[in-house]
């Protein structure tokens, strides 16, 4: 069976082992870019390298993003020499960062570069980007317009989120890989990451949300919110803060054109019936997943709904 999902990081990442894990499943897994900046003068794509690093098995698994066993001495360097260290960036993934900045300024495209990492890294399933373009989210406080990482590192999401902006995203031209990948799966799903931040910059990718509607495979989405309560992050607070309902019936009312299918947690279950009159079908799991074993389970337990 190929199944593409649609994935963000840390959430994204942990469907992502579920699929690959999976007997007979092809997985194609197209990550979001809109998370990318330039740091030290080279490019850093964090969900990109958290899905790539998580499916390598190098994932650092008490945080859920950056490498296991990682220093810091690069960091300590840039620090003494007065540079802006608080986007933390470890030795190893110095590393990655290097190698893709330096392949792009040698005339390497985006995904290219994504799809040789994750080969030489020994990931099975492939990783695809939505687009080769720059396309970066930014977002609207208070104090005026923060590129992601300044919003979600350096303030860590405390601000409240006003607007949202996908720079770059209008004139950004989907990859032939992710489009063929949406033509030719059996199953698409969203994973359980950011609606706003995660999967909205690859949906909007021109062609990218026709393509899943031209799709002959479902659509499913997995909600990342849990009893109305994100595992991590500020897709909570920030779906409340743009007037939406912070809970899977937000989440399955936000995707409604976009997908088929909904998939909550059982502490959900009372939502189903209100995620049905919508017009979409809605199946219950257990959508937690810490341990390997319950990321499989979700994976399968999907699957096995959707047959
Ligand atoms: P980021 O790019 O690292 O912020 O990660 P994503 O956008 O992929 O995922 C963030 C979302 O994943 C948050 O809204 C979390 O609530 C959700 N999430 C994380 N772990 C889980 C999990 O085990 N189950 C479910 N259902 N959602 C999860
Ligand atoms: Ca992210």
């Amino acid at each position: 069976m190929k199944v593409v999902l649609l994935a963000g990081g840390v959430g994204g990442a942990k469907m992502a082992e579920g699929f690959d894990g999976l007997e007979g499943v092809e997985l194609s897994v197209i990550g979001n870019i809109a998370d990318d900046a330039e740091f030290h003068g080279l490019w850093v794509s964090p969900d990109i390298d958290t899905l790539t690093y998580s499916l390598a098995g190098r994932i650092d698994r008490a945080q859920g993003w950056g490498v296991a066993d990682e220093s810091h001495r690069a960091l300590g360097v840039l620090k003494e020499l007065g540079a802006d260290t608080w986007m933390t960036l470890g030795d190893r993934d110095f590393g990655l960062h290097i190698y893709r900045s330096h392949a792009l300024a040698q005339g390497q495209s985006r995904s290219e570069i994504a799809a040789h990492v994750a080969k030489t890294f020994g990931v099975k399933s492939r990783i695809l980007l939505p687009t080769d373009d720059v396309v970066q989210t930014r977002v609207r406080v208070a104090a005026g317009w923060l590129s992601f990482q300044e919003y979600f590192v350096r303030e860590q999401c405390k601000p409240e989120v006003l607007e949202l902006d996908y720079a770059g995203i209008a004139a950004a031209k989907p990859t032939y890989a992710a489009l063929e990948a949406i033509a030719a799966a059996d199953f698409i799903v969203l994973a359980p990451s950011n609606p706003l931040v995660s999967i909205t910059p690859i949906l909007e990718v021109p062609g990218l949300r026709a393509a899943l509607g031209a799709a002959r495979a479902p659509v499913w989405a997995v909600s990342p919110l849990i009893a109305g309560k994100v595992v991590k992050g500020p897709a909570d607070r920030m779906m409340k803060a743009l007037g939406l309902r912070p809970d899977a019936l937000g989440v399955a009312q936000y995707y409604a054109g976009a997908v088929d299918h909904m998939v909550i947690d059982t502490l959900d279950e009372g939502l189903r019936a209100e995620i049905m009159a919508l017009g979409k079908g809605c199946t219950v799991l257990p959508t937690l997943m810490t341990e390997r074993a319950e990321k499989e389970a979700l994976a399968a337990g999907i699957i096995e709904a959707m047959v």
